[in-house]
């Protein structure tokens, strides 16, 4: 078989009781079904919820708390108590875990989020198995990542993933609520997701997990256009994400005929780059960087707003509309100068304001 790269994610309602404890027999089948793949020659990356789900109690809360110091002090508890739990099954199967808890701040910094890319090779390379969930001791409300949907999502497309997993407790997607329309007809295989589906996925979350199947399908999209296939549904036993991959999941499959994974540089800049200013380009060099896959040149550029330096990421727009992002190679001052020049009216080494490879279209953001 083919070794692949998985990503797996698992929500808190699939590996806790709503009193707030790990339910041990739920997570013996979902590490044993892990252990399971890994043996069979895939790389694994787990995406485990479950942090505040199984640390309010010992905490002292008698149910899910709902204040932001309670969730973060609840995760503190409850993320060394998941990370021992994953630590002693995943030995018996004699498999080695590394914790990596990450905030969405992490990925905006290039470097960070290159490090973070070379930490993944480098532990996948090693047969050791990632846990990762948002270190939400230290996130910051307006900062996160979501949820661990859209976590898992991101974390699909930095490492290249030839599979996202997103485990739960419900058979993937339905044309409508399945428990209150008996009609609702299961979706086995989606090649998009439109607005429409958006729509009618319900937001509701479990009492103990915060993503409904909207997050599931939000996180799915994202997934999706990274090129990352994606699976949302159910299983049991120690061969049931085996049977995901050979395509006998009990859920719903989400991928392109033909996907095309983005590249890790283009995720960064069209995902979490801060934006540093804003260029104005002519027509003729929108049709250049957008249409014939050429590079931007000063010539084409008649505005620049802001103050950047090279290698942050300024908006690019056509008279009123945003056509994309990109890394631009000269500083805000330097490109006043040249803008509107011919190439050969300037420093030879200097040509190109935003490479190719370095631009995304808001299409593709
Ligand atoms: N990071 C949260 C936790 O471990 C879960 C977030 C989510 O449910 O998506 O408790």
């Amino acid at each position: 078989m083919e070794q692949k790269r998985i990503v797996v994610k698992i929500g808190s309602s699939s590996l806790t009781n709503e009193q707030g404890e790990i339910d041990d027999e739920k997570v013996k089948d979902h590490l044993s079904a892990i252990a399971m793949l890994q043996k069979s020659g895939h790389e694994v990356i787990l995406v485990s919820s479950g942090a505040v789900a199984c640390g309010f109690k010992k905490l002292g809360y008698p149910s899910r708390p709902v204040t932001l110091k309670g969730k973060q002090a609840a995760a503190a508890v409850g993320q060394s108590l998941l990370v021992q739990k994953y630590t002693e099954i995943f030995a018996e199967h004699r498999i080695t875990t590394a914790q990596i808890l990450l905030t969405r701040t992490d990925f905006s910094k290039k470097d960070r989020y290159q490090n973070a890319y070379e930490t993944f090779e480098e532990l996948l390379e090693r047969g050791i198995l990632p846990i990762i969930n948002e270190n939400d001791t230290v996130s910051v409300q307006e900062l996160t990542f979501g949820d661990n949907d859209m976590l898992s999502a991101l974390v699909s497309g930095l490492v290249h993933a030839d599979q996202l997993i997103i485990l739960t407790d419900i058979n993937g997607l339905y044309s409508d609520n399945p428990k209150r329309n008996p009609n609702a007809v299961h979706f086995d295989h989606l090649t998009e997701i439109t607005d429409e589906m958006l729509g009618f996925a319900t937001a509701e979350g479990s009492k103990v997990g915060t993503g409904g199947m909207q997050s599931k399908l939000l996180a799915a999209k994202t997934a999706f256009d990274l090129g990352v296939p994606v699976f949302i549904g159910r299983g049991e036993g120690e061969r049931k994400l085996l049977a995901v991959l050979s395509g006998s999941g009990d859920g719903t499959y989400i991928e392109k005929e033909h996907a095309m994974v983005v590249p890790s540089k283009k995720q960064w800049i069209s995902l979490f780059s801060a934006v540093a200013g804003r260029i104005y380009i002519d027509e003729g060099a929108s049709e250049a960087l957008l249409h014939k896959g050429k590079s931007l040149l000063p010539a084409g550029v008649y505005i620049v707003q802001g103050e950047f330096s090279t290698g942050d990421v300024v908006e690019v727009y056509k008279e009123r509309q945003c056509i994309g992002r990109g890394e631009v190679l000269y500083d805000s001052t330097t490109l006043k100068k040249v803008m509107g020049k011919r190439s050969d009216e300037i420093d030879r080494n200097m040509v190109v304001v935003i490479h190719r490879d370095r631009f995304v279209s808001t299409g593709r953001m």
